[in-house]
């Protein structure tokens, strides 16, 4: 297929450039100004619309697709971890087969629909766990993302949840990776982990040659109740365990400090940054500054990189950052890196042997858009309602604003009935 007449915007390093790519299987096989359709080839002409990479969601929970606009806890909670125990783990306790397929579904759906092809999911759903991966590598991949699964292992359900937690990481690592799918090992957080657990959970990661996806340091209680349990803070305990280490992803890290933050990415780990959803639990913002090898999460939001890559600069303006602009376009930039680092392949170029994973805008820029302005465009400008279509591995997921890979008006019919019989069963548990 040959994608003619297209504007192609690349961030690292900023790059602007009317030209035309040609798509060979799963990669971008040319690059040119004015490639010439050869005989039988699918020619498309996208007249000047915007071509960017596709975005990066480093850190979500797809299980939450169906929680929005469901009633709130009938006492209002007043702290993080009563949000957890009032909304977060009666929505997962309750989760079944079909609901955690149907919220694989519509996640994987929207994030089709904000120019978002890979996701990083830290799952949780204590009452089917056992092949819960594969309900969600299934969702994900019929929609046609690529995506990194793992469990959420915690002490929260006992130690046969938690057993059941590690066995499940370790089943889908064996399982072995495909062409959009992989796995990690998953960790809810230190303050949900005995130091067996931790233990089990470094061996998990050393056996399957992996990595450890956990929320760290997101509210002060998780610091303090590492502290109790060890004398030191999250990142040290983790590191007497054999953890983090390289690939390593840990999330939020609101509660860090400064040299925490520099020790953990020193040892190879990624700090991802999710500012909406810290601003949503009003747990604090995360020492940015200390950020090196970092990119965003919208932690189940939505699957909206450019509005939480807005949000990221606003904030750290906010904090009164003077470097706020670069720092947050360095994080979407470090979505690409970490999907790389695991893929195998160079995400985020758009050039010959690139994978072809883009997203085309129908975005008319009422002033100049070059290089030297891509970011001021992509912060102030680029919102998802600009997507038009993206492709994965050189198939179109979502071709002029439909779906081609699911019937979306049968998901969604379906996911509205299964919302109602979930929120039911919280009401219940
Ligand atoms: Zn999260």
């Amino acid at each position: 297929m040959l994608l003619r007449n297209a504007t192609v915007a690349t961030l690292d390093p900023p790059r602007v450039e009317k030209a035309s790519l040609r798509i060979d299987g799963e990669r971008i096989a040319e690059r040119g100004p004015s490639l010439v359709p050869a005989a039988g080839e699918e020619v498309l002409d996208l007249e000047g619309a915007l071509v960017l990479p596709g975005l990066v969601n480093a850190h979500t929970h797809l299980y939450s697709a169906l929680a929005r606009g469901m009633p709130g806890p009938a006492e209002p909670p007043r702290t993080f971890v009563e949000i957890l125990e009032r909304v977060w783990w009666r929505l997962d306790r309750a989760l079944d087969e079909e609901a955690v397929y149907l919220s694989g579904l519509v996640g994987a759906i929207e994030a089709a629909r904000s120019g978002t092809t890979v996701i990083f999911d830290h799952h949780a759903s204590p009452s089917f766990i056992r092949g819960s991966l594969d309900t969600l590598r299934r969702a994900v991949e019929e929609v046609g993302l690529r995506s990194v699964l793992c469990y959420e292992t915690t002490d929260r359900n006992g130690l046969e949840g938690r057993d059941a937690g590690i066995a499940e990481n370790r089943a889908f690592l064996a399982a072995g990776r495909s062409t959009l799918t992989l796995g990690m090992v998953g960790a809810h957080a230190s303050f949900t982990l005995s130091d067996e657990s931790l233990d089990l959970l470094a061996e998990a990661v050393r056996d399957g040659g992996s990595s450890l996806h956990v929320h760290v340091a997101e509210d002060r209680a998780d610091v303090e109740d590492s502290w109790k349990r060890c004398g030191a803070g999250v990142v040290e305990r983790l590191r007497r365990h054999g953890l983090p280490g390289p690939r390593a992803i840990l999330v939020h890290g609101v509660h860090l400090a400064e040299a925490e933050l520099r020790d953990a990415q020193a040892s190879g780990a990624w700090v991802i940054h999710c500012p909406r959803s810290n601003m949503n639990n009003a747990v604090g913002h995360a020492p940015t500054s200390a950020f090196g090898r970092a990119a965003l999460g919208t932690d189940g939001l939505d699957a909206d990189m450019l509005a939480e890559a807005r949000v990221a600069f606003l904030k750290m303006r906010d904090a009164g950052r003077a470097d706020a602009f670069v720092a947050a376009l360095a994080m979407l930039v470090g979505g690409h890196r970490l999907a790389e680092a695991f893929f195998g392949l160079p995400l985020g170029r758009l050039e010959a042997g690139a994978p072809a994973d883009l997203v085309v805008l129908e975005y008319r820029p009422p002033t100049p858009l070059t290089a030297d302005n891509l970011g001021g465009h992509l912060l102030f400008g680029l919102d998802r309602s600009h997507v038009l279509s993206t492709m994965v591995a050189g198939r179109f997921v979502l071709r002029d604003r439909r779906l081609t890979t699911v019937d979306e008006t049968a998901v969604l019919a379906s996911a509205r009935t299964a919302a109602e019989r979930l929120w039911k069963r919280m009401r219940q548990l």
